[in-house]
């Protein structure tokens, strides 16, 4: 398996400002990026992928490391879309719990996917040793905490649950998840200690400085516009050239039809995109650094609207949620994150934001990513559910061992058909309405 690439020289398009990092915390503190030049002619290779975050990324760093020759086609830059924005916790579980897997995929199936989501921090942690990624990794745990009475029976048996299978997690009562948080208001949580946190976009610039090395090619600000195959092979089309693969891996997640339409209508209408949202304090001072998780732990919670936070490597306390349907417009529209900060942490309601950013994640209806293979050799996956930094690069390790291999009794994940949602357009007002009436429950139910 391998095909030399074809060059031509016809000249690259400037990147527009849609397309540019937008700022962020992890933007003002990550590690340099590689340089990623443009696609500038046909080229050829045996794997193409599509998108350059954690999954595009890791697809492409196990497809070289196996062999195959890769080049990358990211409309912007390594890290651009969620897996440069995203809270940087590192969480080994999905919305769903073991035993709900098993019941939707059998015991065999289940098994196989509670492993792999199980084991998937594991793969985080060592991707960043073996590339030695330079991206503040801390395995310091993660706490699921309980805002509401009515979750504390649910959330304390998917602990028991994880538990049973072998897990490194246990309860903390309401005493010790105050202690541990120095947050206000959590009933208990389950203290998973799998997972931890990583300077996101550091993270995904070194997994991009490992293709680099191991020998693929990322072509940045290089949309694909187009998908047709002929006689065996794929061909992707970009505005200056096309590229020629054998396997073509689509990872365009929430980003899916953002940069271009003429990729998979179908795929675009699979999933439904939301904004989630961050807010990032200035440095806490000293007092504070020593009552907001003072040992390292990320949090999120079971709020309708959800909180997750933790503090960077400079002791700046990141804070996210949930955000609109829409980008936000101004900061008025992070105003809802404020108010978190003052509820979950009081002792902090004063401290000065200095970032707010925001970025799409990609929700399925069944809250399980998905793993589609339309016609051989063209795969796509996506759909984490605001959870892919693990996930996204443990799938993204298997796609590409199996894009060269061809076993797919290693894929973790049943394959499942590529299915517009039916009335994908109609969704986004439903869902609006069902924003505003989890945020008002989130107000009046305890
Ligand atoms: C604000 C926020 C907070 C989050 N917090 C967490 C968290 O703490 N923990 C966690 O586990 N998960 C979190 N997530 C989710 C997580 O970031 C994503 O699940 C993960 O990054 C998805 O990675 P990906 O590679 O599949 O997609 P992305 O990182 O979104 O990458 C898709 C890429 O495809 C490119 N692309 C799209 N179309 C084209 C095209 N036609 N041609 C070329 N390139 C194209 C885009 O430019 C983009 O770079 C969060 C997400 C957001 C937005």
């Amino acid at each position: 398996m391998h095909d030399a690439p074809v060059m031509s020289t016809q000249t690259p398009s400037p990147m527009s400002d849609a397309n540019r990092l937008p700022p962020s915390l992890w933007a003002a503190s990550a590690i340099a990026g590689p340089v990623c030049p443009p696609l500038d002619g046909d080229a050829r290779c045996d794997v193409a992928v599509v998108g350059a975050g954690f999954t595009g990324l890791t697809t492409a760093l196990a497809a070289v490391e196996a062999g195959a020759s890769v080049i990358v086609l990211e409309a912007s830059e390594p890290g651009w879309g969620a897996s440069g924005r995203n809270g940087g916790q590192v969480n080994a579980g999905m919305k769903i719990s073991p035993s709900e897997v098993v019941s939707k995929f059998g015991k065999e199936a289940g098994d196989k996917l509670n492993t792999f989501v199980g084991g998937s921090a594991d793969v985080v942690f060592s991707l960043v040793e073996k590339h030695k990624i330079d991206c503040e990794a801390r395995r310091g745990g993660l706490l699921f905490c309980v805002a509401q009475k009515g979750k504390l029976e649910s959330q304390r048996s998917i602990c028991i649950d994880w538990a049973a299978r072998g897990a490194a997690v246990r309860w903390t009562d309401e005493e010790e998840t105050s202690d541990l948080t120095g947050a206000h208001g959590y009933l208990g949580a389950m203290a998973d200690m799998r997972c931890g946190r990583v300077q996101p976009l550091s993270y995904a610039r070194g997994l991009a400085h490992a293709a680099l090395k191991a020998g693929a090619r990322i072509c940045g600000n290089t949309a694909a516009t187009g998908l047709s195959s002929e006689n065996g092979r794929w061909k992707v089309s970009t505005p200056h050239g096309a590229v020629f693969a054998r396997k073509v891996i689509l990872a365009t997640n929430g980003y899916s039809g953002f940069h271009a339409s003429g990729l998979s209508p179908k795929l675009d209408r699979s999933i439904i995109p939301i904004a989630s949202f961050i807010i990032a304090t200035e440095p806490l001072s000293d007092n504070l650094r020593h009552s907001i998780l003072p040992h390292g732990h990320c949090t999120a919670d079971t709020r309708r609207f959800l909180y997750y936070t933790s503090v960077d490597a400079a002791g700046r306390l990141v804070f996210g949620g949930r955000g609109l349907l829409r980008d936000p417009r101004d900061a008025q529209d992070f105003a809802h994150l404020q108010a978190g900060i003052a509820a979950v942490f009081p002792q902090a309601k004063d401290v000065q934001i200095a970032f707010r950013w925001s970025g799409r994640i990609a929700l399925t209806l069944d809250k399980i990513p998905h793993l589609h293979e339309p016609e051989p050799g063209l795969l796509m996956a996506l759909g984490y559910n605001g959870r892919g930094v693990a996930a996204g690069s443990a799938l993204g390790t298997a796609i590409g061992q199996y894009a060269v291999t061809g076993d797919a009794s290693t894929l973790p994940l049943p394959v499942s058909t590529l299915a517009p949602i039916q009335f994908h357009g109609l969704r986004a007002p439903f869902m609006a309405a069902a924003f505003s009436w989890q945020r008002f429950m989130d107000k009046i139910v305890k």
